[in-house]
């Protein structure tokens, strides 16, 4: 029998070849495998046909665990026997649209991590260890088929050791890409914040003793660099906090291991699971009552970020010190991307740190950590991108064209569609400026260049400024290639439908803003979309708030709690004057305020879930600036977590709008009588319990079966719960993302969603 096999999926870079040398002699085949150029596998083999089945039974149950076959094509071919030995041949160039991809960066491997301890193996506290199982991937790759030349590994040429280990199909590090050693791979060097080298014998793990003395490092890993610092002193983090302009804004941690996590933190099994996967994301969790880190890591809030190391180099930070975690954030200065290169890199970040911990292997492709938290044995993506990106989501319906969707402005992520695979790029980060504009692009053209697809759509966001609009529109002229818009709210419930393959549901959409289809400030909205229609039906929304002073009243709260509290009857002046050294300006802002209210015109007004959150929070006196994205809601819901439905205020409609405006007087009337955490849970309650009834209400007027929730709340943990436990009392489905973020990040897929399954 003589056949030639196609395979698509995720089959480079995850050993597959060796693994099908392996089955092809161990059945006694000859014929050969070879990587093509669109990232699939093509295999020939020839021999008796009983073997071929036994073959065929290996590959589908044998399989190398990172390994993900989506398609195998097979062709009998006719003719006489060619071979007399089965071979790993050169890769091809040829490429077609396969739909197959290069795996994620993967976390070291448990065989890895043995090898890196073991004093009688020649990879011994070798930093970089990796094998066919483990390792970077993304972050490496310069262009298709994966082989060491095509990838930065390409200046580090192997030794003999590692080469003979390369050259045995027996070996775990056979035609191991990333295979390297002491003697031939990437070195480690410790500078000073200048750039001058410090002599070290072994500079890791003086590094790990530099953090552990106080020092602040920029640290460079896979996808880019890390700021590290202790986690326990007050003085390298106020540094850090002061110098990187992030006064409150959470940091992540590393810690050494489990039960170091354990130690401050509460874990589930289900977070478990998601801190050890080979992803190794980065996991919000509860703080415990041991808690004892710096108030500084993650301040006012109840849960901290967590990761476990997820390479040799992080393991061993850890070896020569008592510290259990060091704060490992992205380093990337203001708007700007993660910092990758070490020229940029002495250049940025030389006034933030003490030491730099650098290496000598460039970074092909930025990728920042991934962060995710649970609701009970749910995950949540807060950011889908190290050890995810570029995996695909995979679909139940097949795409009618190829789309690029270029996301909106904040948090943002690119996505291709083709067929039923979505592949989202790397988190980009906000697009606000040139830097992130042209990573966008590269991020882009990189998934073009990954997947062998360019686009016939290009879709982005209905507002008419965004640079993600200018971009998708620049992007479409060029090309020659229709552009769609697609409203905000729209993209996030198309999205989370496709993740169900649903054809119709009804969604509540909450987060900050959106722009409407009206031209006004959307943020809460319980939306009608089928995957047919690329239009969709507002059914309902909060009630419309004043934003006194327009942007400026997103960043402080006062002025949106002041409108809401005016609009309820409430008189606030008298508040507001105590609270005034909370506004830039004091006593005069205040006042130019009050002025405001009484003339009462040329007001914004909005719809936003997010901003009736930052309202009461400011009323709680929880927190009266956002100093960065999220922080008045994500403080609120610390509040809240211990809190209970005190309030019980029944929701209140006006047709098909939520009102909001009473439910703030309430709290502010109940200040003094109830506490702030029940205060903060009644105001969770509230909002989830009247989206919620009023969707439920929508939809079995519609006979559509299911309520979804996505937009950045969908995040928040208790208007998750309520909400669900609402739609299900009344005996319909509630829909939640799993595979792809329910913030902005997720934007970019429902956009390509929109262009891919809508007729037009
Ligand atoms: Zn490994
Ligand atoms: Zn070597």
């Amino acid at each position: 029998m003589r056949v030639k096999l196609n395979i698509t999926g995720i089959v480079q870079g995850v050993g597959f070849r060796p693994f099908i040398y392996r089955i092809a002699i161990k059945n006694g085949l000859a014929g050969y495998v070879r990587n093509r150029g669109d990232a699939g596998v093509e295999i020939f083999l020839e021999g008796k046909e009983q073997n071929v089945k036994s073959f065929m039974r290996d590959l589908t149950e044998k399989k190398p665990p990172l390994a993900q076959i989506d398609a195998i094509k097979s062709i009998e071919l006719s003719g006489k026997n060619q071979y007399d030995k089965f071979t790993i041949y050169k890769s091809s160039e040829e490429a077609e649209l396969s739909g197959s991809i290069i795996p994620p960066d993967i976390a070291i491997c448990n065989e890895c991590l043995a090898e890196l301890r073991d004093p009688k193996n020649p990879r011994y506290e070798y930093f970089f260890i990796t094998c066919t199982n483990c390792g970077p991937r993304f972050t490496i790759i310069e262009r298709l088929p994966y082989d060491r030349e095509n990838t930065t590994m390409r200046e580090f040429p192997l030794c003999g050791f590692c080469q003979k280990e390369y050259n045995d199909p027996a070996n775990r590090r056979f035609h191991a890409q990333t295979v390297a050693c002491p003697e031939c791979g990437p070195k480690a060097y410790l500078t000073t914040r200048t750039g001058e080298q410090i002599q070290a014998k072994d500079p890791v793990r003086e590094a790990g003793k530099l953090l552990s003395e106080g020092n602040v490092l920029a640290i460079k890993g896979y996808g880019g660099f890390h700021i590290a610092a202790s986690t326990m002193q007050e003085k390298p983090l106020e540094a850090l906090r002061t110098t990187k302009h992030r006064r409150e804004k959470p940091f992540a941690i590393m810690a050494k291991n489990l039960g170091a996590v354990k130690s401050f933190a509460e874990v589930t099994s289900k977070e478990q699971e998601l801190l050890s996967s080979p992803a190794r994301p980065i996991v919000l969790l509860n703080k415990n009552a041991n808690y004892n880190l710096s108030p500084l890591v993650a301040p006012n809030l109840h849960n901290v970020g967590v990761m476990l190391p997820y390479t040799g180099l992080h393991y061993m930070l850890f070896d020569q010190v008592d510290d259990l975690a060091f704060v490992m954030t992205s380093a990337n200065p203001p708007n700007q991307p993660i910092v990758k290169d070490n020229d940029e890199a002495l250049k940025t970040l030389g006034s933030t740190v003490d030491y730099f911990l650098f290496h000598n292997r460039k970074i092909a492709h930025r990728c920042d950590d991934s962060v995710m938290r649970t609701h009970g044995s749910r995950q949540v993506f807060l950011r889908r991108s190290r050890g995810y990106a570029p995996a695909p989501i995979r679909l139940k319906a097949k795409s009618k064209r190829c789309v690029v969707g270029l996301g909106g402005e904040l948090n943002n992520t690119a996505c291709v569609l083709l067929d039923d695979k979505a592949f989202i790029s790397q988190h980009v980060g906000d697009v606000e400026n040139v830097e992130t504009r042209v990573f966008l692009q590269e991020a882009t053209n990189h998934l073009y260049q990954l997947t062998n697809c360019h686009a016939g759509i290009v879709v982005c966001d209905l507002h008419p400024k965004f640079t993600t609009t200018t971009l998708a529109k620049e992007m479409a002229e060029a090309d020659g290639l229709p552009l769609i818009q697609v409203q905000h709210h729209h993209a996030h419930a198309a999205g989370l439908m496709a993740e169900h393959n649903l054809e119709e549901a009804v969604t509540v959409v909450c987060d900050g803003y959106g722009y409407g289809t009206d031209g006004e400030a959307w943020g809460g909205e319980i939306l009608f979309c089928t995957r047919e229609s690329s239009e969709f039906k507002r059914l309902g929304h909060l009630e419309p708030q004043p934003l006194l002073g327009g942007d400026v009243a997103s960043r402080y709260p006062l002025r949106v709690a002041v409108g809401m509290l005016a609009k309820a009857g409430v008189n606030a002046e008298p508040w507001l004057m105590k609270n005034s050294a909370h506004l830039p300006f004091g006593e005069t802002e205040a006042n130019l305020i009050i002025e405001q209210l009484a003339k009462g015109c040329g007001t914004v007004e909005t719809t936003s879930c997010g901003r009736v959150l930052d309202a009461v929070s400011a009323v709680l006196g929880v927190c009266y600036e956002r100093s960065y994205e999220g922080e008045p809601a994500m403080k609120l819901e610390s509040a809240a977590v211990n809190g209970k439905d005190a309030l019980n205020l029944k929701p209140i409609m006006h047709g098909d709008t939520l009102d909001t405006a009473t439910l703030l007087r309430s709290v502010f009337e109940n200040k003094q009588k109830l506490s702030m955490s029940d205060l903060a849970y009644s105001v969770h309650a509230y909002l989830a319990k009247g989206l919620a009834s009023l969707a439920v209400e929508k939809a079995l007027v519609l006979g559509v079966r299911a309520v979804g929730f996505s937009g950045g709340a969908a995040c928040n943990q208790i208007l998750a719960k309520v909400m669900r436990r609402t739609v299900e009392e009344a005996g319909l489905r509630f829909l939640v993302h799993e595979a792809v973020p329910a913030g902005d990040g997720g934007v970019s897929f429902g956009q390509a969603v929109v262009g891919g399954f809508s007729r037009f």
